[in-house]
């Protein structure tokens, strides 16, 4: 199954902590529900709990025992994990480049991929110019031990490969451009939100011009929703 007009994604007090010893958890007493497609945004400033949130929802991070986190009224920890896991897409705030090709980092979760359809991909996440400067092109040796990339590269390759896996619906997007400059982060705009289109994303970003193109928008301070709704209505 991937997730269409008819899911729901409902989070009832919603917490998660980074162990134990620490007093208070990282987010608290999240609520908040989407039906379907949709952008839900989410902001705050830093340290707020965004990442950790996107953390829970791809299920990279356990939540406090008293939380709910339902897909069509059943408890995702119950659900196969790996049903949800082959819905989502995540990109972390620093996403990992392998010691692989740039090739094969790209077509890591589509390794049958067509060359076409790779560098379409690069193309898309703005980063033919990095692939023209590469010594060996597509089969030059990334990560490490190999070319060394920017982290605002690395994050492109991310989205490459978010651009080439066309079958998951669900995106979660830590601040894919967080390390951008504003120029480049404008032209990557362009070819992101049509990946948007028919998908649920939940998008975590300090940009505060993303909010736009946001359905919905969720406001974090210090580990808890203080506002949610539409930009029209924030
Ligand atoms: P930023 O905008 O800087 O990315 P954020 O809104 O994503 O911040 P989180 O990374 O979710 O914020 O952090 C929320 C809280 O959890 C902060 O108090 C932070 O110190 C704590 N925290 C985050 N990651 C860890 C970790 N790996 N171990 C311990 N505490 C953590
Ligand atoms: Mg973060």
């Amino acid at each position: 199954h991937q997730w269409d007009v008819t899911d729901n994604l409902s989070v009832q007090n919603l917490g998660a902590s980074y162990g134990e010893a620490i007093d208070l958890d990282a987010i608290r007493n999240l609520d908040f529900n989407w039906q379907g497609y949709g952008k839900i945004g989410v902001v705050g400033r830093s340290g707020s709990g965004k990442s950790t949130l996107i953390k829970v929802l791809g299920g990279f991070l356990n939540p406090t025992p008293e939380s709910h986190i339902e897909i069509n009224h059943q408890e995702l920890s119950t659900l196969k994990q790996r049903e949800w896991q082959q819905q989502m897409f995540y990109i972390p705030q620093d996403p990992y480049v392998f010691h692989a090709s740039f090739k094969e980092n790209v077509a890591f979760y589509v390794p049958d991929a067509s060359e076409e359809a790779i560098l379409s991909a690069i193309a898309q996440a703005g980063l033919t110019d990095l692939l023209t400067e590469l010594p060996e092109g597509l089969a030059t040796i990334i990560g490490e031990g190999g070319q060394t990339l920017s982290g605002g590269q690395m994050q492109r390759v991310a989205l490459a490969r978010a651009f080439l896996d066309h079958s998951r619906k669900v995106l979660l997007f830590d601040e894919p451009t967080a390390h951008l400059d504003i120029e480049t982060e404008a032209e990557l705009k362009e070819t992101m939100l049509p990946l948007f289109e028919e998908k649920l994303v939940i998008f975590a970003t300090h940009r505060l011009h993303w909010m736009k193109e946001m359905d919905y928008i969720l406001v974090m301070d210090e580990g808890q929703i203080v506002e949610q709704g539409t930009y029209q209505e924030l």
